[in-house]
């Protein structure tokens, strides 16, 4: 099973893809992913910090290559896939690399967050460095760029939930949408 992880900043994504990691799946962060590259100082590294650095998206090639070789790994492993795919082009590439597998997305879960709530009393103090209030605003408009059109494609695979409520509530929510597919295949 695959699955899709959607959630803004501040939702409590990190925290479910750890919980999906103990109950068997393999985690996807392109953000991770782009993170080794630059800490190794490889030449991909050096290509997208500035990119990263200015918040802009990192090339679809480049994304999709790394998800590739990833999947080409172990492509009947389950996968959770987070910060990706971010454009529809990659959304595309996605289903057909997942096809030539012959596996498929199964399930876009999206974490829903009152983002004016969120801007108000959830800012801020994690430590990051753009985790100030105007560049984590900026972060919050360019997830919601981003993630409509992509959601919009999987609308049919689209599962809502909550992610505002205490992350036991929203965990046994993900948890009942994975049954719902399980039991449904
Ligand atoms: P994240 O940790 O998912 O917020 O990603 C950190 C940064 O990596 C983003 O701001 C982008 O610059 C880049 N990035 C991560 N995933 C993607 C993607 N799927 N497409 C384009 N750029 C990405």
């Amino acid at each position: 099973m695959n699955i899709i992880l959607f959630g803004p900043p501040a939702s409590g994504k990190g925290t479910q893809a750890k919980r999906l990691v103990e109950q068997g799946f393999t985690h996807l962060s392109t953000g991770d992913m782009l993170r080794a590259e630059r800490e190794r100082g490889t030449d991909l590294g050096k290509t997208v910090a500035e990119i990263m650095d200015t918040g802009g998206l990192v090339s679809d090639d480049i994304v999709i290559r790394l998800i590739e070789q990833e999947i080409s790994k172990n492509p009947q492993g389950s996968f959770v896939f987070d910060g990706f795919p971010r454009t529809v082009a990659q959304a595309k590439a996605l289903q057909a690399m997942m096809t030539s597998h012959g596996v498929f997305i199964d399930l876009v879960i999206r974490l829903d967050v009152d983002i004016d709530r969120l801007l108000s009393e959830r800012v801020i103090a994690r430590g990051r460095s753009d985790d100030n209030p105007k560049s984590f605003k900026k972060r919050l408009n360019q997830y919601i760029a981003e993630t409509t059109p992509v959601a919009e494609f999987y609308r049919t695979k689209l599962a809502s939930v909550p992610g505002m409520y205490p992350i036991e509530i929203v965990s046994k929510e993900i948890d009942k949408a994975i049954k719902i597919v399980r039991e449904r295949d």
